[in-house]
């Protein structure tokens, strides 16, 4: 298994594994002159599920940003505030952003694999960027594993290198949590994951969420509050008042959240009134 992984390339050789503690505190966040966050802290603790909900442009894909450091490839963007990833400041100087970026993956509204490449390179792909060097044994036990967790083994394994762009949609969100999953992260982010996939697509991205709990933290942001309460065990709601920036209401069990939210605005989200 991943054990075996021999590992090159120096900085990021020493990434500790398991699902991590990610902590943000106060973390506050600006385009340009626009501060759009205003010291939000949050826990997410390991192996559980933290789902960020809210209107859109509260912040919340600004600050699933921050959590891995891809806010600072903005080149209008700055920040205050501190990530730990068990403790470690992720923005410290001696940290290296590949370093963040391995341990804390992350999945896209919409899904970008390579198009041209193989469903078994896509797998893969994030290997040589995380340092790990793997023989051809090990690659294929690493995409039948990550293909697997992902909930799309069945479906590819009979066509394994044609090209990822030939999947469907949901296929290729799919092939992307793989890709993700490849490196081993100890923190999953998913923003908005299921919002362009098809009922059946979103079925197995939730059980894949469901299977990884416990081996990893999980950030999910979604605007289907059904969704927020089948698969999360903590929920955020994150809200910005009119040209305001954006910050957390309310955070807390999903049940409590959901069954009897202690903020009116939360009770207002939650059950669809704005
Ligand atoms: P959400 O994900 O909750 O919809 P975002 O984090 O995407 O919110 O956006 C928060 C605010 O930051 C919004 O007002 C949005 O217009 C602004 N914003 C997001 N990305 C950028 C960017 N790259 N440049 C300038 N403003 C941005
Ligand atoms: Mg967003």
């Amino acid at each position: 298994g991943l054990g075996q992984l021999a590992v090159f390339d120096e900085p990021t050789t020493d990434v500790p594994s398991g699902a991590a503690r990610l902590r943000a505190e106060n973390i506050s966040a600006w385009f340009g002159d626009r501060k759009v966050l205003d010291r939000v802290s949050l826990t997410m603790e390991p192996g559980k599920v933290t789902a960020l909900i809210g209107p859109s442009g509260c912040g919340k894909s600004t600050f699933l940003r921050i959590l891995n450091r891809m806010h600072e490839m903005v080149p209008s963007a700055s920040l205050a505030g501190q990530v730990r990833l068990d403790g470690t400041d992720i923005y410290d100087p001696s940290q290296r952003v590949t370093a963040a970026r391995r341990q804390i993956g992350m999945v896209f509204q919409k899904a970008n694999p390579f198009p041209a490449m193989s469903i078994y390179e896509n797998t893969i792909a994030g290997l040589k960027l995380a340092g790990i060097k793997a023989d051809r044994v090990e690659k294929d036990f690493l995409v039948e594993d990550s293909l697997r967790k992902a909930s799309l083994w069945e479906e590819v394994k009979d066509r394994l290198h044609q090209p990822g762009g030939g999947l469907s949609g949901g296929q290729q969100q799919r092939l992307c949590i793989a890709r993700s999953l490849a490196v081993s992260p100890r923190v999953l982010l998913m923003d908005e994951p299921c919002s362009a996939l098809d009922p059946t697509s979103t079925r197995r991205v939730e059980e894949t969420i469901h299977s990884l709990r416990g081996q990893i933290t999980i950030v999910i942001v979604t605007h289907n509050m059904q969704q927020a309460a089948r698969v999360s065990d903590e929920c955020a709601f994150f809200l910005a008042a009119h040209n305001q920036p954006g910050g957390i209401v309310e955070h807390g069990d999903t049940e409590a959240m959901f069954g009897a939210p202690r903020d009116s605005r939360t009770s207002d989200y939650v059950n669809g009134r704005f």
